[in-house]
C-alpha cells in the first residue's frame, strides 16, 4: 500500500531516516538469536557455530563444551547431522519522534560441517506505535500463508492483521538489550526487558489495553505478567495484591494459576496468605493435584459401579420379558429335507447369532421388539440366514445371511417359512 494518510506519510518518511543495523547489533544477533550446539558423531564433534571439527574421546553426550576454535560455549547433542540451518528474529526497540518503533530483522544461520558458517540478515517489518495505542506497520511482502518473506521486495505500509487474525505482524524476536522506549512506557515500568512477552503485545498492554500489566511489571511479577499477557486474564486478580504485600514473587505463572484453581476445588481460602503464598509452589500444587486425582478416581469408580448395576437391572427386565414373549414358540421347528428353522430362544442366542452372522440382531435389541419373532435357519448346524417374522401380519420382514447378504438358500427358506406360517400363527394365538 502507498502511504495515504498524514500518519502513514510521516511513518514512511521517518522510516527512511532510521539508521542501518550496526555491526554491534549484528554481532549480538548472531550470538543470542540461535542455540549453540556441538554435534557429536562417535568421537567426532563439530561446531554448529563455526563448522570446525575436532576429536573428543571423553564420550560426553550432553551438557556443555567449549569450541576449541571459536571459543563458543556449546550444548552437546548426539547427531549425524551435517548441516545446521536455523532462522530467528532480532528485534530492535527504538523511538522516532512520538513513535515507539519495533524493528524486526529476519536472521538466518547456515552452518555446514567443515565449511564456513554464513548468516543472512534482513529487516522485514517495523511496527510504529504511538502513545494512543495506534499502530502503523511497514513490512516486506510475504509468500501466501506463511512467514516466508520476499526479501527482494521493498517495505511498504501494511495492515496489521485482519478480523480473523489480528496483529499478525506481532513478531516475538530476541530483543537487542539497548532498548529505547517512549517516556509513557518508561513511566509505566518498561525498561530494557520484555520478560518473555512479545514486545508489541506488552507495549499495547502498557499503553492501556489491559488492566494489570503495569502493576505486574512494577511489582516484578514477571512470570505472572507473561502468563497474563498470553492468557488475557487472571482468574484470581486479588491474589496479586496478597503476594505483593507478602513480598512473594510467583516463579511459574501457569502453575500458580493451576494451583489457585485447585484451592477453589477444595474450597480453600484464596484470600489467605497461608494458601496464596506457598513456600514451595510445586510441592503444594502437586499435593493438591494428587488429592484431586484420588477423589476423581473414586468418583469415576462409583459412577462405573452405578452404571454396571443399572445395566444388570435392565438386562434382568429384558430377560424376563423375553422369556414371557418366547414362551409360546419354545420347541417350534420348521424343516424340510435338510434345512431346519427354529426361533432364537434366549438373549444369549441372539448374541451368538449376531456375532456369527456379523449383523445387528443383538446390538439393535431385536429381542425387545414388539410383534417380532426371530428365527434362525440352519443346515447341518451351520447358520444360513436369520429370519424376522411380524407377529401381527405374519409376513416375513427380512431374511439375512452373513453380513446382511442373502444365501443361495434364500428362496427355499422364504417359501418354507411361508408354507408353515400357519404353525407360527397357531403358536402365537
Ligand atoms: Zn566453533
Amino acid at each position: 500500500m502507498r502511504p495515504r494518510t498524514k500518519r502513514e506519510r510521516l511513518v514512511a518518511e521517518l522510516s527512511s531516516k532510521l539508521p542501518a543495523i550496526t555491526e554491534a547489533q549484528v554481532r549480538w544477533g548472531k550470538k543470542h538469536c540461535f542455540p549453540h550446539v556441538a554435534y557429536r558423531c562417535k568421537d567426532e564433534m563439530w561446531c554448529g557455530d563455526c563448522g570446525k571439527i575436532w576429536i573428543d574421546t571423553t564420550g560426553q553426550k550432553d551438557g556443555s563444551i567449549r569450541c576449541p576454535y571459536c571459543g563458543e560455549k556449546l550444548e552437546v547433542k548426539v547427531s549425524r547431522k551435517k548441516k545446521d540451518n536455523s532462522e530467528s528474529y532480532l528485534t530492535i526497540a527504538t523511538i522516532s519522534k512520538d513513535f515507539q518503533v519495533l524493528r524486526h530483522f529476519f536472521i538466518a544461520k547456515y552452518a555446514r560441517k567443515e565449511r564456513d558458517t554464513h548468516y543472512f540478515i534482513d529487516e522485514v517489518c517495523q511496527q510504529w506505535i504511538t502513545a494512543d495505542c495506534k499502530e502503523t506497520v511497514i513490512a516486506k511482502a510475504m509468500n501466501m500463508g506463511s512467514r516466508g518473506w520476499m526479501h527482494t521486495s521493498d517495505m511498504s505500509i501494511k495492515q496489521n492483521g485482519n478480523i480473523y487474525c489480528p496483529h499478525s505482524y506481532d513478531i516475538n524476536g530476541y530483543v537487542y538489550p539497548k532498548v529505547k522506549v517512549l517516556p509513557i512506557l518508561h513511566r509505566n515500568g518498561l525498561r530494557t526487558s520484555f520478560h518473555g512477552v512479545t514486545p508489541a503485545i506488552l507495549i499495547r498492554a502498557l499503553l492501556g489495553e489491559s488492566k494489570y500489566a503495569e502493576m505486574l511489571l512494577k511489582t516484578k511479577q514477571y512470570s505472572l505478567l507473561e502468563f497474563y499477557m498470553y492468557r488475557g486474564c487472571l482468574s484470581h486478580p486479588w491474589t496479586v495484591n496478597i503476594c505483593n504485600r507478602n513480598g512473594y514473587i510467583v516463579k511459574d505463572g501457569s502453575m500458580y494459576d493451576d494451583y489457585l484453581r485447585l484451592l477453589d476445588y477444595f474450597h480453600l481460602d484464596t484470600h489467605n496468605a497461608h494458601y496464596v503464598c506457598p513456600k514451595n509452589l510445586k510441592k503444594a500444587h502437586d499435593k493438591l493435584l494428587e488429592r484431586k486425582r484420588k477423589i476423581e478416581a473414586k468418583e469415576r469408580a462409583e459412577a462405573d459401579r452405578k452404571a454396571r448395576i443399572a445395566r444388570m437391572k435392565r438386562m434382568k427386565v429384558d430377560i424376563l420379558s423375553f422369556i414371557r414373549k418366547i414362551q409360546p414358540f419354545l420347541g417350534l421347528v420348521i424343516e424340510d429335507d435338510d434345512i431346519v428353522i427354529r426361533p432364537l430362544e434366549s438373549i444369549t442366542q441372539f448374541y451368538q447369532e449376531g456375532k456369527a452372522m456379523h449383523h445387528c440382531v443383538y446390538q439393535n435389541e431385536y429381542y425387545k421388539r414388539k410383534d417380532c419373532l426371530i428365527l434362525t435357519a440352519q443346515k447341518n448346524g451351520e447358520r444360513l440366514e436369520t429370519v424376522e417374522v411380524n407377529l401381527k401380519t405374519f409376513k416375513i420382514i427380512q431374511s439375512r445371511a452373513v453380513c446382511n447378504k442373502t444365501s443361495e438358500y434364500h428362496n427355499r427358506i422364504i417359501s418354507l417359512v411361508n408354507r408353515n406360517m400357519e404353525v407360527i400363527r397357531r403358536a402365537a394365538s
